[in-house]
């Protein structure tokens, strides 16, 4: 019997990209959401020239460029100066070197413009997915309110902390990564004038990062502070954080880091977990996406641009042989386990070079950056070419 049905947990960027992806190869689709709706969440998101592809494919890149932002360039910074480190080019370089730009944007923005796309009932919210029942011929999904749905196959992206991930391959806890997000957005018409550039910049600094960069065509800016805490873990996108409390982290650090947290209305705070690559994503008719397969610390910027390459490329080798569901989720598997791995491991190892405490480490960094940046100005500071570059849609 031929795969007509799929249901996808979790409405992330992970699952919302999926599912088009599905209905694009003529699926039916379903989505269960737990929450109640998708809710904004101040906190901006970037996504490289890898994952817009996936978007052009789907016929969203002139959506997508009507809310987002082409910042002119990456650059590594000195957290107490703010002198650039390692400048990469980025605007029109990258739409001729990888054939599409790299934007950066309000993740609600994206959330809302990718589920506006998917007709109603699609989308069905309050279904927090609690067990799965796999069968030969079939998956049942078991929902809190006590409800079931019947499938021919199940996708897992439902985050971090998945259900369908333990059922799969048993309960465990992800890795605290002993890192704290604080995330805020201020709006850029109550800035000074000239405070920032319009690039994606990275100040860093012993045991902390700082990043911001522009989103919504310019008309917010989105800041992350990345600080080593052990003390507090729990992750949600709703804690809100003090101000005061981030703004007095970063004292001592270039003006521009401080000016921008004062800025901000209110911040988010969300401790950082990560796990170790697993072995597989894959059992029978489900399979897992996104967070729920390999969740990353935020150093390179990937863990969503990796869960929108892995929606396109499993619709893509379900539609290769949909009688033949459990080899097609085998194959999915194989095209993407070794590269959301190793950008998993590169993830971690970016966050311990950037924040290293060493100040001989932190020497030796900064003079490989600048003359990396001297032998080959164009070469991405962490030298990333090889996940940029990579086009999940031919
Ligand atoms: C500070 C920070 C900055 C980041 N910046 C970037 C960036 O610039 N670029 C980038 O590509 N990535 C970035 N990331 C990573 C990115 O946010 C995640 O990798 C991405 O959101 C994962 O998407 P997902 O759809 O797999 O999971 P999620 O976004 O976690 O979505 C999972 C969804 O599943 C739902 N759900 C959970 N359990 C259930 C259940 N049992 N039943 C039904 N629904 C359920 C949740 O409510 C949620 O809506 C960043 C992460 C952090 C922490």
């Amino acid at each position: 019997m031929t795969t007509r049905t799929v249901a996808v947990t979790g409405a992330g960027l992970g699952g919302l990209t999926a599912a088009l992806a599905l209905r694009k190869r003529g699926f039916d689709v379903t989505v269960f959401e737990q929450a109640s709706e998708l809710r904004e969440v101040g906190a901006g998101v970037q996504l490289g020239p890898n994952a817009m592809r996936v978007y052009a494919a789907l016929g969203l890149e002139r959506t997508i460029a009507d809310f987002s932002f082409v910042p002119e360039a990456h650059v590594v910074r000195s957290g107490k100066t703010g002198a650039a480190i390692a400048t990469t080019q980025m605007k029109g370089v990258y739409e001729a070197q990888y054939g599409i730009g790299y934007h950066t944007m309000l993740r609600a923005d994206l959330q809302g413009a990718l589920a506006a796309q998917l007709p109603a009932g699609v989308l069905q919210f309050g279904k927090k997915c609690r067990a799965v029942d796999s069968r030969a011929d079939g998956v049942t999904l078991q929902f809190e309110d006590g409800t079931t749905f019947d499938c021919d196959v199940a996708v897992g992206a439902d985050g971090i902390h998945s259900a369908m991930r333990e059922h799969l391959l048993g309960k465990d806890s992800p890795r605290f990564t002993g890192t704290v997000a604080y995330r805020g957005v201020a709006d850029a018409a109550t800035l000074p004038k000239d405070l920032l550039t319009g690039d994606v910049s990275v100040f860093i600094g012993p045991g902390a990062s700082f990043v911001y960069y522009y989103i919504r065509r310019g008309e917010l800016v989105n800041w992350v502070a990345l600080v080593e805490e052990s003390s507090w873990r729990q992750e949600s996108w709703s804690a809100e954080g003090d101000l005061a409390d981030v703004k007095r982290l970063y004292e001592g650090w270039c003006p521009v880091v401080g000016d921008l947290i004062s800025h901000a209305e209110r911040c988010y705070k969300w401790a950082l977990f990560d796990r170790d690559p697993l072995p597989r994503w894959v059992d029978g008719r489900i399979a897992l996406l996104g967070d729920a397969a390999h969740p990353m610390m935020p150093y390179l910027a990937q863990g969503g641009c990796m869960a929108i390459e892995d929606g396109y490329v499993l619709a893509h080798e379900l539609a290769k042989a949909p009688e033949a569901p459990e080899r097609a989720l085998r194959a999915y598997q194989t095209a993407r386990l070794p590269r959301a791995s190793r950008v998993q491991l590169m993830s971690r190892k970016v966050a311990r070079v950037n924040q290293t405490p060493s100040l001989g480490a932190r020497i030796a960094r900064n003079l490989r950056m600048a003359v990396q940046k001297m032998l080959n100005p164009s070469q991405h500071a962490y030298k990333i070419e090889w996940i940029y570059g990579f086009d999940v849609t031919r």
